[in-house]
């Protein structure tokens, strides 16, 4: 093995006043990346360019050296997934969601309060998939949390936008209404896409509001999962550049699809049903098993793989939702753990470890944004003493690097 690439998702973040007007890495105790840090280099980078506010899968698209295509992120779920895909099947992202009612249409939570429980997402998928007759077959799949992926059988086209809002690459959410799905352009294809999609959105909606699983999430008081938001059409294999000799620890739809798309070698697990409502709960037993996982897949890869893709993705949800304590101690777990194999895999071996972030999700906003990331490039240097968080990461020798330029600033290539 040469080297190892670590992406800790959303955990570039900016100071916040419940940690002293730290960022949760600067407040965060973590030796074992300050041992790593100290014996490399650190430097910053904006996962797409300057300015633009990333989702994951366009940072994680950019940052493995390929230009964005707004098609793949549909794709990339569906193909971390057991749905076996033909060309002209049209994939999408899809969440739960809670909204007023589909005449009105506002959008009163994005992932349905984010404590549908694993075994309330399986009872609304089937109802969904029983209950709903189109001209078209199709297969709704719940993956993980809210998550989901939705795919219609035949052949579509897939320019055609997604329900929620406008999607503009790169930038802000700018609506809290759903829209209808739009064809792209004047094509027959695309418009019949768009009609099919629609007719399908319209019977979730009719299907999930009164659905007796949402009843009960009422009584308690929870946010009814009674809608999908969706986006991210594709109808084929993205193109994206392909990385053999590559594995990738990866557990989430998303980054188990795009490590398989690209050739790797992709191990994972199955993530932890969600029982009680108490997500956190939930995520830290994500997260000890996520940690765990990789370092299994390390020590099982050091003779048969040259590189090894680690994604870590509990970190972006105390972002979302402005728990910059939580992100904080999750932070510290992973440097207990993880970064602690690290620091005694890496030195023996003579391999080199990246650690960074797909993008910024910073918990006063709330949101990604498009502040850059810290990166850290350990490669066994002389130590000098240096603390892996954002204003030393901008003040670091290897400077600014385009996602894009990473692999090549850092040695990092097939
Ligand atoms: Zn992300
Ligand atoms: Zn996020």
């Amino acid at each position: 093995m040469k080297g190892v690439m670590v992406i800790v998702d959303g955990m570039g973040d900016l100071p916040n006043s419940q940690l002293g007007e730290k960022t949760p890495l600067e407040a965060a105790d973590m030796p074992n990346a300050d041992f790593l840090a100290s014996r490399g280099e650190l430097g910053y980078m904006y996962s797409v360019k300057p300015g633009f506010i990333p989702e994951s899968d366009e940072a994680i698209v950019s940052i493995f050296g390929n230009e964005l295509i707004s098609s793949t992120r549909g794709q990339l779920e569906a193909r971390g997934t057991d749905l076996k895909l033909v060309r002209g099947d049209l994939a999408f992202r899809a969440n739960f969601a809670t909204i007023d009612s589909f005449k009105e249409g506002n959008i009163l939570d994005r992932r349905a309060g984010r404590n549908l429980s694993t075994a309330e997402a399986e009872i609304l998928a089937k109802s969904i998939n029983k209950g709903i007759k189109l001209n078209s077959p199709f297969i709704f799949k719940a993956t993980i949390g809210h998550r989901g992926v939705l795919v219609f059988k035949g052949g579509f086209s897939d320019n055609v936008s997604g329900n929620d809002m406008v999607y503009i690459p790169g930038q802000a959410k700018i609506s809290n209404k759903i829209s209808r799905i739009k064809p792209l352009d004047d094509e027959d294809n695309s418009q019949y896409a768009a009609n099919i999609v629609n007719e399908f959105l319209e019977k979730v909606f009719d299907i999930l509001d009164k659905h007796p699983i949402n009843e009960k999430r009422r009584d308690k008081g929870l946010p009814p999962a009674n809608f999908l938001l969706i986006r991210g059409a594709g109808i084929e294999i993205p193109k994206i550049k392909t990385y053999k000799r590559w594995a990738s620890a990866s557990y989430m739809p998303l980054e188990r699809g795009f490590s398989r798309v690209c050739g790797m070698k992709t191990y994972s697990f199955d993530y932890p049903k969600l029982k009680g409502i108490d997500v956190y709960e939930n995520l830290w037993e994500g997260l000890k098993k996520a940690c765990k996982f990789s370092i299994s897949v390390l020590k099982r890869n050091r003779k048969h793989a040259d590189y090894v893709y680690i994604h870590i993705k509990e970190t972006d949800l105390p972002g979302h939702d402005g728990k910059p304590v939580i992100k904080k101690e999750m932070l510290e777990y992973i440097d207990k753990t993880l970064f602690n194999f690290l620091r005694k895999f890496a030195p023996p071996n003579k391999i080199k470890v990246v650690i960074t972030a797909d993008h910024s999700t910073p918990c006063k906003l709330k949101s990604h944004s498009a502040d850059p990331v810290p990166v850290l490039f350990y490669s066994g240097l002389i130590p000098k003493e240096k603390k892996f968080n954002e204003s030393e990461a901008r003040k670091g020798k290897l400077g600014r690097i385009n996602g894009k330029e990473l692999f090549k600033k850092v040695g990092f290539l097939k």
